[in-house]
């Protein structure tokens, strides 16, 4: 994607401390259909990902910890928050330059209130080829039951429920509000009913903490048409005291899973696609499409960002182009300035086209990140996972 105008940087009104500023180009960006704006690493724009909230009903110790997410926790004000509206401005851009999967999270996307409203909106949405998106989102599902019909009838397709573990001890322990494993359970199942599929649940795995749920879960959803992942537990955001003795590698989870069950590698479905897949086996060594396959997120022991294609769009508006960012790009300044769609995708094409993000490939050779440091990392809770 090139420009043949050079560089201008948009003045804004509301740059927060830390923003970075946007160069903007005056002519509109053009791409050929078909083809996506790709970054330096060649890595084209496929994946938005949207946090509609920054707050949560849990208090997970790996994402929101209760001694820092406490009750006088400043969370942002509703005014700060990109509108409905302004979501689906910004993502038809995003759209226009290559998007075609938009994952809503947050904080709990399903405490936004009316979030189906905003579904609808962006169900509207169609790629330069004429495609509808894919979209789904991601929950904690203490909601779902509440909420599975109404998103299915706004237009969702699918969902990824977090489920840590089925152990109702060890659940409420991780979740931290002593929220019952049982209601999730409910929302798994409302949301299968309504058709909201296929669903993912995903497992951070904490060695010492939910390990010994591997197994457990793996029985539980086996053949029930649910896609079980198991994520290493990450070092993001600043305030989870993350270190590595509490990950347990992707390769040691599926050495356990082999005790119990025969998998079989599968190929990627897409390029970008963040877990790598196995398929449980019958007794022929086949795949056995009944009874499924499960996926290991390997964030931390396998870097995946030589083809990561997610962009992030915080609560309040700001583009961040790694989950291990420091600093994001004020779009909420530029949609509130009054900048064209011309304007809005230029920056946002431009921003993506000097993208060089690659944090996990470069974790290992990276010095250790003290908490209060300046300009660290942001919450995950804030630019959604
Ligand atoms: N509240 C929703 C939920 O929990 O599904 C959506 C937002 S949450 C930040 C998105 C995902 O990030 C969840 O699956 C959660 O388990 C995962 N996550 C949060 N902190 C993590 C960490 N430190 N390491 C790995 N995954 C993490
Ligand atoms: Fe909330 Fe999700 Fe973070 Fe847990 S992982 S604290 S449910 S945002
Ligand atoms: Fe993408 Fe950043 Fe994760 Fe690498 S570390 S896969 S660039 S989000």
């Amino acid at each position: 994607m090139s420009n043949s105008h050079p560089p201008r940087v948009i003045p804004v009104h509301d740059l927060r401390p830390g923003a970075l500023p946007i160069p903007l180009s005056s002519a509109g960006i053009r791409r050929a259909p078909g083809l996506a704006t790709s970054d330096t690493l060649g890595r084209p724009l496929r994946d938005l990902r949207i946090s509609v909230t920054d707050r949560c009903n849990f208090r997970c110790s790996y994402c929101m910890p209760k001694e820092v997410f406490d009750k006088d926790y400043q969370y942002l004000p509703q005014s700060a928050l990109l509108s409905f509206e302004e979501i689906v401005q910004v993502a038809r851009e995003f759209v226009g330059l290559g998007v075609q999967k938009i994952r809503l999270t947050g904080g709990e996307p399903l405490l936004r209130k009316n979030l189906e409203l905003l579904i609808a909106q962006l169900g509207t949405l169609r790629t330069p080829e004429g495609q509808a998106l894919d979209m789904t989102l991601t929950t904690n599902g203490a909601l779902l039951a509440r909420k599975a019909q109404a998103l299915r009838d706004a237009g969702l397709q699918r969902v990824t429920v977090s489920l840590d573990g089925l152990d109702d001890r060890i659940f409420r322990q991780m979740n931290d509000v002593d929220f019952p494993v049982s209601e999730v359970l409910k929302g798994i199942e409302a949301a299968q009913a309504a058709g909201l599929g296929p669903i993912k649940v995903n497992m951070v795995v904490k060695r010492g903490t939910n390990d010994h749920e591997i197994l457990p879960m793996a029985r539980h959803f086996r053949g029930t048409g649910i896609v079980l992942r198991f994520i290493e537990y990450m070092d993001v955001g600043a305030t989870n005291g993350w270190c590595m003795d509490e990950v347990l590698p992707s390769a040691q989870v599926i050495a356990r899973l082999q005790t119990e069950f025969s998998l079989l590698p599968m190929q990627a479905f897409a390029p970008g696609e963040t877990a790598q897949r196995w398929a449980y086996a019958d007794a022929q060594g086949q795949p056995d499409a009944h009874a499924g396959e499960i996926g290991v997120i390997s964030s931390v022991t396998q870097a995946f960002c030589g083809d990561c294609n997610r962009a992030r769009l915080s609560t309040e508006g700001q583009l961040y182009l790694c989950l291990f960012a420091s600093q994001g790009y004020d779009l909420r300044s530029l949609l509130r300035g009054g900048a064209s769609a011309q304007e809005l995708a230029a920056a946002i094409g431009s921003i993506w086209e000097q993208r060089d993000d690659r944090y996990s490939m470069l974790r290992a050779s990276l010095p250790p990140q003290p908490a209060a440091a300046p300009g660290r990392r942001v919450e995950m809770s804030y630019i959604g996972g």
